[in-house]
Order: structure tokens, then C-alpha cells, then sequence
């Protein structure tokens, strides 16, 4: 069976190495010397001033709603995983959905003004696939009509932008270190910003807003990670840039294959230093896909439509159409790509792919 990804595991002896440190000291969580270590190795790899993790990637997102005091409306992007819409609603805003670039496959920056309204108080966008946003653009809108910008970077581990950290953008970014991710903790996540002021605020708020033992700073929930989540990343951090290099020679023979056939290909911006987290293709037709997608899936081999469906074509969101949206989410999908991905059965997947879209 080949599914669309795999999880990277350490060798288990390194793992239970680390797990072994929790043991002797007893601590099991509430920021312990390994997610303390993890925090400090994380903020030197990715090059940011403030980051601090959390048990998973969607906290994030809703803290940092609650934490900046959004009300209102907020400006999002119907092409991203349902966390990115359904965290603004859980958080009692409401999505306004502005449509994406046909080719960056992130959101429309030159439809953003035409939705603020009275009620706008943030950008919430998504990095898709790590490509990143037109953040400068975004940033320039932001600044001219006061909004907060919160970026969904769950995919962007590694990637830099203009030579720095795709998570330096934004009043907020947050990433996810889901098991199904490129660098992951088996549950886990961060929230990242610039501004000290933010980060305290943001910290307060993942650990019920304690202000010490015996005070609160205001209110707050529980997104703190636990050490076992923590030796997971610990023991898979030493490997994250030979996972990059092995994922890009699978995604480097994926590109010769394809680049000149219909199927159309990611656009990565200019100026990115991408990370190989996904190898999304997109058909000329949903039937294409379908079929496609049987043929493989006969043959054992399991791509995601991802992301599947658009969000404005979630039940509980104001009906609105994003055309372009609709229809990449439609024809989407994303192909198998992990560390140990064998060379062979990228051939297989290939020709597959190859002989049925023609
Ligand atoms: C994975 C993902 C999330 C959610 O992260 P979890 O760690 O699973 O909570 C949010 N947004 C996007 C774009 C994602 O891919």
C-alpha cells in the first residue's frame, strides 16, 4: 500500500533515548527540559525570535484570534484545510472569503480590498502547499486599513522567503507538527511572532492565561505540548534536511515527468526556498482526476484530494462562490511524496498518471 504520505520515524532507540530523560526526571509536561530544548533548536533552525509549541496546529489558529481580540469579519481563503475557516467561526468571527491565484493557489491579494467592510478586523491566509502569499501586498493592505494579519503556515516548515523565514511574516503565523507533516511531533504545533508583545500574550493564552501559580493574566485554554511530543521532535530534528533533500529528488523526478505534459504544476513565488511538503498535480477535469485516481488506487497506490472540498462549500459558512477556488479544488490532488518513497513506484505512479491523461 502506498498512501499519499508516510510517516518519518527515527530510529526507535534514539527516540527512547530521549523518552528515557523524561523517565529519570519524572516530568511529563508543562514545559519540561525537552520541550524547552525543542523550543530553543526550533527558534535557531527556523531563524524567529518567539515561537512557542503547542500540542497540535489548530490551537494556534484559535488563540490567535482570541489573543489579538478579533470581532467581526475576517478576510480568508477558501483553498486550505477546513481548521483555517472553521477556527474563525469557533472563535465567533465570521470568514468573508476572498478567492485565490489560479497558479499560486494562495489568496487573491488584489481582491482583498474590494471585502473589507466596516466589520473587517484581520487577514487570515494560508501559505498553501508552502508557497507563500503575496506578503508584501498583504502587509501594504493591512497597514492602510489597520487589519492584523495571522498567517496559517501549517505547511511551511523550512521555507524561507526572500531569505528568511516564511514565519517572520504576519503579526502571527502558526504551523503544525502533525504526524502527516514534514517535520512533526506526532501531534504538535507552534505559534510564531515578531513582536514580544504578541508572543507574551500568545503564551498567556496557550496555558490558561497563568500569570505564575496563583494569577491569571486574563483568559486563556490549553495548547501546551507534553515531553513525549516533544522527544518525538527531538529525535526527528536531526533528520529534517535529509528528509528535504530526499523528498526533492522525488519531487525533481515528478517535475521531469510532467512538465510537459496538460497536467498543470504548483507555481512556487519567486524568491522561495521551498520545502517539498506536497506534490500536487491538477487535471484538466474532476473526470480526469476520478479516474485517475481509480486506476491508482487499483493498484494500491492512495493519493488525497487535498485540498477537497473548497471551503465555501462548507455547511456552516454564508454562501458565497469562489469560482477559481471551486474549480482547482475540484481537480486537485496530491500525489504520493515521503522519505523512503521508492524510486520504483514513483515510476509506477508516473506512468499511470501519464497514460491516462492523455
Ligand atoms: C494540518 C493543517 C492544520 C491543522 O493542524 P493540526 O496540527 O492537524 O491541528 C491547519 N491548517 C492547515 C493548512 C493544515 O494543513
Amino acid at each position: 500500500m502506498i498512501n499519499v504520505t508516510k510517516t518519518f520515524l527515527p530510529p526507535q532507540h534514539e527516540f527512547q533515548t530521549i523518552l528515557s530523560r523524561a523517565w529519570e526526571t519524572c516530568w511529563m509536561t508543562n514545559r519540561g527540559a525537552l520541550v524547552l530544548e525543542l523550543e530553543e533548536k526550533l527558534k535557531s533552525y527556523l531563524n524567529v525570535k518567539h515561537l512557542t509549541l503547542t500540542t497540535n496546529g489548530t490551537l494556534p489558529l484559535q488563540i490567535a484570534i482570541k489573543a489579538m481580540q478579533l470581532k467581526g469579519e475576517i478576510i480568508t481563503t477558501p483553498f486550505s484545510y477546513v481548521a483555517t475557516t472553521s477556527s474563525i467561526i469557533w472563535e465567533g468571527c465570521s470568514p468573508v472569503f476572498v478567492d485565490i491565484h489560479p497558479e499560486f493557489l494562495t489568496i487573491d491579494e488584489t481582491q482583498i480590498e474590494n471585502a473589507i467592510s466596516s466589520k473587517t478586523t484581520a487577514i487570515l491566509a494560508t501559505h498553501v502547499f508552502g508557497n507563500p502569499c503575496h506578503v508584501e501586498a498583504i502587509e501594504a493592505i493591512a497597514k492602510k486599513h489597520n487589519l492584523v494579519v495571522i498567517y496559517d503556515a501549517a505547511h511551511c516548515f523550512g521555507v524561507t522567503y526572500k531569505n528568511k523565514s516564511v514565519f517572520n511574516y504576519g503579526d502571527v503565523s502558526t504551523c503544525s507538527f502533525h504526524a502527516t507533516k514534514l517535520f512533526h511531533t506526532g501531534e504538535g504545533g507552534a505559534m510564531i511572532s515578531n513582536s514580544k508583545k504578541v508572543h507574551e500574550t500568545l503564551y498567556y493564552h496557550h496555558n490558561f492565561g497563568h500569570d505564575g501559580p496563583e494569577a491569571f493574566h486574563g483568559i486563556g485554554i490549553n495548547a501546551k505540548i507534553s515531553e513525549l511530543q516533544a522527544a518525538m521532535g527531538l529525535a526527528v530534528f536531526p533528520y529534517f534536511n535529509s528528509i528535504l533533500k530526499e523528498r526533492k529528488l522525488i519531487v525533481d523526478m515528478y517535475n521531469a515527468a510532467f512538465k510537459n505534459t496538460q497536467l498543470q504544476l504548483l507555481k512556487i513565488r519567486e524568491g522561495t526556498q521551498w520545502n517539498y511538503c506536497y506534490y500536487p498535480v491538477i487535471f484538466e477535469t474532476e473526470t480526469q482526476l476520478l479516474k485517475i485516481k481509480q486506476v491508482l488506487e487499483k493498484d494500491k497506490i492512495n493519493p488525497r484530494r487535498y485540498f477537497y472540498p473548497s471551503l465555501d462549500e462548507l455547511p456552516y459558512v454564508n454562501k458565497s462562490v469562489n469560482e477559481i477556488s471551486r474549480s482547482i479544488a475540484s481537480r486537485i490532488m496530491c500525489l504520493p511524496l515521503y522519505v523512503g518513497l521508492e524510486k520504483v513506484d514513483v515510476h509506477r505512479i508516473i506512468n499511470i498518471v501519464k497514460r491516462n491523461i492523455c
